[in-house]
């Protein structure tokens, strides 16, 4: 039992300094500014785990590129309820981060947030078939207006140079364009959220890691810290903990014991991104644009080659190529899954391990790969790349999360957000969509955490995001009037930007 007078009392902690802690902390100042915040960081900088835009793809995920959130029924229509829905949660992170640029919570959006043309290319009969069909399942919607459909190979070499230039166009191509993308800089975000916090009284403790957690009785929080300068360790009671851990949080949640959390495992996948600083290919190309995940290989490693924006000069990144390591943060230990294995999540683990032959047959193609073999891989973006053009970067390591299904359990490739039934801690697993929806997921955890103050918050919650609890894509008016706002105020009403300056 900890010494009574040593032990800090405080009304949240967060754990972790990533874009979901520092969101959710801005959310809890705005709305209930005389509560005492405490944040811990394991590292010595904010965001450097998944956060960081180099660790990252950086893609503001609306679903407008993303052929994964709008798969092909076997009749040949594509579904796009997925998609919708992914738009709509973007549409409420555009919104929050709006009502910050305007009430001093962030600074100037081109820091974190630019316009960059999303484009969904296919090649191959079929697949521009497909292409086809979801620009016209797509294009009608509100959320998708201003969709075009180019299959012409002029038209693609004039805006796509650099990937236009040595292909075969013998080879159908197709893309879905939508000037309305964005690339943002998550760690950038992250950086100015923190400093709002820190600037209102938030105490932020970076280099302290999280040891343990421990209900009391009086059904508050026990939370054990290690300063990794001094080896110190403090307690903390708190009324309210978030998980915000990225990689770290089921470790934690299986601490904490919560009976929410049984039966949730993690498969690690690690990843890498091709970089390309050469000004000369940088400016002949300005746009995300991702491609389709080979026959069999799961949804996170959709291809891509993304225009990156990060601290006003842009850059190339290719990617992603799978790889494994049983490391649950890209900073973790070799130890991470082994030690993530409980009686409770053994046989959803085993069972993943039975099902998800064709995911553990991927990864081991893709750790097979040599630097010719990505090169290869990228000349289906760029047919004429050229190795000693890209450098090989290790992305943020993803946690899958695994979750019990009947007497096995099942690989999901999106994110949950794991809350005990009394709302006293609440977590997030899972990678995608991850930071682009951060803003409605932590909406929900104060929903499902905080039900008696939450009717109270609406109010305020409706002036940081206007459609909060209204479907845009019903609402075309309303859409079209935060559209307007979120556009102006985030600085991406030019479709096109300035002349780049590169990396
Ligand atoms: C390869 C890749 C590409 C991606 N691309 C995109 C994209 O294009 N668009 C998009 O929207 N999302 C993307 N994502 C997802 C996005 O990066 C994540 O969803 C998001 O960054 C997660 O934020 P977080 O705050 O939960 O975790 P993190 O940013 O990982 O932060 C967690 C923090 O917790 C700290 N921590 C862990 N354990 C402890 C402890 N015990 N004590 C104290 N601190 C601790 C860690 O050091 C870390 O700093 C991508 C992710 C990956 C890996």
């Amino acid at each position: 039992m900890p010494n009574a007078a040593q032990t800090q009392k405080t009304d949240v902690v967060l754990i972790g300094a990533g874009i979901m802690s520092a969101t959710l902390g801005a959310l809890l100042r705005q709305l209930q500014p005389e509560w005492s915040i405490s944040l811990f960081e394991r590292l010595d900088a904010a965001a450097a785990e998944s956060s960081d835009p180099w660790n990252n793809a950086g893609t503001g995920h609306s679903a407008l590129c993303e052929l994964n959130y709008s798969p092909q029924n076997p009749d040949g229509s594509v579904d796009i309820t997925k998609a919708v829905d992914i738009n709509e949660r973007f549409q409420v992170s555009r919104q929050f981060w709006s009502y910050g640029v305007q009430n001093g919570v962030l600074g100037d959006p081109s820091r974190f947030i630019n316009p960059i043309p999303h484009v969904s290319f296919v090649h191959g009969e079929d697949n521009v078939r497909y292409l086809r069909a979801r620009y016209e399942a797509l294009a009608p919607q509100p959320l998708f207006e201003g969709m075009e459909y180019i299959d012409s190979p002029d038209e693609f070499g004039r805006r796509l140079p650099l990937m236009a230039r040595g292909r075969d166009f013998s080879d159908p191509v197709a893309l879905n364009w939508t000037d309305a993308g964005t690339d943002i800089d998550f760690g950038a975000l992250t950086s100015e959220l923190l400093a709002y916090l820190g600037g209102s009284g938030v105490d932020l403790a970076f280099g302290h890691e999280v040891l343990d957690l421990s209900k009391q009785s009086d059904g508050q929080w026990l939370v054990r810290v290690r300063n990794l300068r001094t080896r110190q360790t403090r307690t903390l009671i708190s009324r309210f903990v978030f998980v915000g851990a990225g990689g770290g949080a089921l470790p934690l949640l299986q601490k904490a014991g919560i009976k929410e959390a049984k039966g949730f495992g993690g498969f690690p996948v690690s990843g890498q991104f091709l970089r390309s600083t050469n000004p000369g290919l940088i400016e002949q190309h300005h746009a995300k644009v991702y491609g389709k995940a080979a026959v069999g290989a799961p949804p996170m490693s959709v291809p891509h080659l993304d225009t990156r924006v990060i601290k006003g000069r842009h850059g190339l990144l290719f990617g992603p190529y799978a790889g494994w390591t049983p490391k649950f943060l890209k900073d973790g230990k070799n130890t991470d899954l082994f030690k993530s294995i409980r009686p409770d999540n053994l046989f959803s683990l085993l069972g993943v391990g039975v099902t998800e032959l064709s995911l553990t047959k991927y990864l081991v193609s893709e750790l097979l790969k040599s630097e010719a073999g990505r090169v290869e891989t990228l000349g289906e973006f760029v047919p004429r790349a050229k190795g000693t053009d890209w450098e090989l970067i290790t992305a943020g390591q993803r946690v899958q999360v695994i979750r019990r299904k009947g007497m096995g359990g099942v690989l999901e490739f999106g994110t949950a957000v794991i809350a005990a039934g009394d709302g006293s801690i609440a977590g997030l697993l899972g990678a995608s969509p991850g930071a682009s929806t951060g803003v409605s997921a932590m909406i929900d955890v104060l929903q499902r955490c905080f039900p008696r103050e939450y009717e109270g918050w609406t109010p305020k919650l409706r002036e940081m995001v206007p459609s909060l609890g209204v479907k845009l894509s019903d609402n075309p008016e309303l859409f079209r009037e935060v559209w307007s706002w979120t556009s102006k105020t985030l600085n991406l009403d030019s479709a096109g930007v300035a002349a780049p300056a590169q990396v």
